[in-house]
């Protein structure tokens, strides 16, 4: 072979770029990976006779969704070695009743982390219960310091969708620094936190973020200057393969019950990417499920271990 035949050398042509190939962000390897890293701290913690973390976990009423969720923390907290405890109220509940119990569970030295299962029924105010939660307890880091003090980059519980991610861009070392982020949705629990983790000033963030919402105009634009897509307005198969530049990174934060027929359960779980003709663009997607669900618990778990450490610190 003549010494000038490089086979792997770019093409002269600029305008025929070679990427990548695609690769899966694979939420149910990272979260195991997680989990078998909190369990090891647990049973050092349990030799070194401290406690055992123990996360308290409220369900008010019977949505299925919501029952699914708690169950699969319960579980894992079991399989981490933590301790759980589970709380139900009726659907009926009043705020009255939940406040009692949010109050003392803040009381009980034994529970580490609090977390009120949303949505709540109407009856209830959400915005009052989350605030009432002990600060140091605030596992799913909804309560108004817990957001204050992660807007101002200080130490505190980072929502566990957002942290997910964020554990997810890590472990696959996933360049952010310098650039554009575009988050579809703005919602208390994922959009608006994971805009404001991408853009500071430290890894992974330093991003240029872009938030959009329901009355962004010209999305379909400014999803294609995006090098990074975070989708999380709960709209299947919204993000399309022309919204997406070549090489881009996708989460999928979209988790819709879909009516299935074919499935057991009569449903399918479906993400906010129409997957099978985004993935072959990207450098980097999430599946769902199997993407950002599983990282969700296991960002969790992580903000319980913290908080049985008295520690609250994430950096
Ligand atoms: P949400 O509170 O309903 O917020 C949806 C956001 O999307 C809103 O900001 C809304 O804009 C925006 N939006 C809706 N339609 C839009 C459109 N056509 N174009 C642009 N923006 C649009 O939802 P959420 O709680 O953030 O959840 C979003 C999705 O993530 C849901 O599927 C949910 O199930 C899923 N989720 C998954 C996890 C996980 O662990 N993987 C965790 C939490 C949530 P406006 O503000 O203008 O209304």
């Amino acid at each position: 072979m003549s010494k000038h035949h490089t086979p792997t050398s770019q093409p002269h042509c600029p305008d025929m770029r070679i990427f990548a190939p695609m690769q899966i962000l694979d939420g149910k390897l990272v979260a195991q990976t997680v989990k078998e890293s909190l369990k090891t701290k647990t049973a050092q913690h349990l030799a070194a006779g401290k406690k055992q973390p123990h996360l308290a976990a409220v369900l008010v009423g019977h949505d299925g969704a919501s029952e699914t969720y708690v169950a699969s923390k319960v579980k894992n907290c079991e399989e981490t070695g933590f301790k759980s405890t589970l709380i139900r109220l009726d659907t009926t509940a009043t705020e009255a009743e939940l406040v009692a119990v949010v109050e003392k569970l803040n009381q009980d030295t034994g529970i580490d982390g609090i977390l009120v299962q949303l949505p709540l029924p109407k009856q209830i105010n959400e915005d009052r219960i989350i605030s009432l939660i002990d600060p140091q307890k605030d596992v799913d880091g909804f309560h108004p310091v817990s957001v204050g003090r992660m807007v101002q980059g200080l130490p505190s519980f980072i929502p566990a969708t957002p942290y997910g991610i964020l554990l997810l861009l890590e472990h696959y070392n996933i360049d952010t620094q310098g650039k554009h982020a575009v988050v579809i949705g703005r919602s208390n629990i994922v959009g608006r936190p994971i805009s404001i983790l991408l853009n500071r000033n430290s890894y992974p963030g330093n991003c240029t973020v872009t938030v959009c919402h329901s009355h962004t105009q010209n999305l379909a634009g400014i999803c294609r200057q995006a090098d990074i897509i975070v989708a999380a307005l709960g709209r299947p198969g919204f993000l399309k393969a022309d919204m997406v530049k070549e090489g881009a990174v996708v989460i999928d934060v979209g988790i819709t019950r879909v009516p299935d027929p074919s499935k057991k359960s009569g449903y399918a779980i479906k993400g906010d990417v129409d997957f099978e003709a985004v993935a072959p663009k990207c450098s980097y997607i999430t599946p769902v499920p199997g993407g950002v669900g599983l990282m969700t618990i296991a960002a969790l778990m992580k903000n319980t271990l913290y908080a049985c450490e008295q520690k609250n610190i994430i950096s």
